[in-house]
């Protein structure tokens, strides 16, 4: 199958058979977010996802674990999804874990037979897009849901036995509001309990609206330092002994990546970080800047709008 658009799942997935069952991102109106705007959102036929199953089967493959893609897979009507969990089936009998992104309104939207159903023919894992614990950051940048309705959703799917994944965005409240971001989303992480957290960094793009808001002055990004120190406090928090959570947090701009569960590696981790924080400290007025496709055309800010090329 031609894949279209960029390869986008969580690092943990990276073992996962990639199956498209959809391209593009049904909401797409996150407005940080490059990953699918220039893509139209379709569901892919029936018959097209029959088909990679058949060419996968007939090189031999022998599936175990599976990711839908692309953005939210989850969000596919329910009978929709049946569906194609009974396509993987019928060609893998064995594939005993399906996992995908969700939205909160896409769970939500979704009746408790349903999810139940759901799980029973094999979806093990929901990767959701938290990004801040901050109620007026998620307005902001126009998530699809509240702090509330995040709770509820992810604690109906807990209780039908699903696991969950959070992405969170640190640097996405923007300068000057990096502990207080980092507060709130480790009491959100910590109330609502991810197996995995994943921290993609805030990445900014000209193409996303969220640049113009940086240009029309209505928002003002972190700096890669507060970054580093919004992560510090975040670690600090996250995880007890009776709720660990596995952490994985890319920096991709300053090439920093930490990770470990928490709290067993909490002291290991955060002295990367300072020691991190401490070496990044000269070119403290770095912003994360990407241009067209993620890398390699990384820029620079100063804050003052002026941008210029590295490479
Ligand atoms: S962040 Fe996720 S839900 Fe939001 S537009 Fe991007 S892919 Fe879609």
């Amino acid at each position: 199958m031609e894949y279209e658009g960029r390869i986008c799942r969580p690092p943990m997935e990276r073992s996962s058979f990639m199956l498209p069952v959809m391209a593009g991102c049904s909401y797409n109106k996150c407005k940080f977010c490059n990953l699918f705007r220039s893509i139209k959102y379709r569901e892919l036929p029936l018959s097209q996802i029959e088909e990679e199953l058949i060419r996968v089967k007939n090189l031999n493959g022998n599936l175990s674990k599976i990711f839908l893609g692309d953005g939210s897979a989850f969000d596919l009507k329910t009978e929709h999804l049946l569906k194609i969990l009974n396509l993987i089936h019928k060609y893998f009998p064995d594939c005993n874990c399906i996992n995908m992104d969700a939205t909160i309104t896409g769970i939500l939207q979704k009746t408790d037979a349903e999810l139940a159903r759901l799980y029973t023919h094999g979806i093990r894992t929901l990767y959701i897009g938290i990004e801040s614990g901050l109620e007026d950051v998620l307005l902001f940048m126009n998530k699809d849901h509240t702090r509330a309705e995040a709770e509820r959703a992810i604690s109906k799917i807990q209780e039908h036995g699903y696991s969950f994944g959070a992405h969170i965005m640190t640097g996405i409240a923007g300068k000057g509001r990096s502990i207080e971001n980092a507060e709130a989303t480790a009491d959100f992480l910590n109330r609502t309990k991810p197996i995995r957290v994943v921290n993609f960094s805030m990445f900014l793009h000209k193409e996303v609206p969220l640049y113009k808001d940086i240009r029309a002055e209505k928002y003002q990004a972190a700096s890669e330092t507060e970054n580093l120190i919004e992560e510090k406090r975040l670690i600090e928090l996250l995880g007890n002994e009776t709720c660990p959570i596995f952490y994985d947090g890319f920096h991709d701009y300053l090439e920093f990546r930490v990770r470990g569960t928490l709290p067993k590696d909490r002291e290991k981790m955060l002295k990367q970080i300072q020691a991190k924080i401490e070496s990044y400290k000269p070119m403290q007025n770095d912003y994360a800047f990407v241009n067209g496709e993620c890398t390699p055309s990384l820029e620079k800010s100063d804050g003052t709008g002026k941008v210029w090329k590295t490479a």
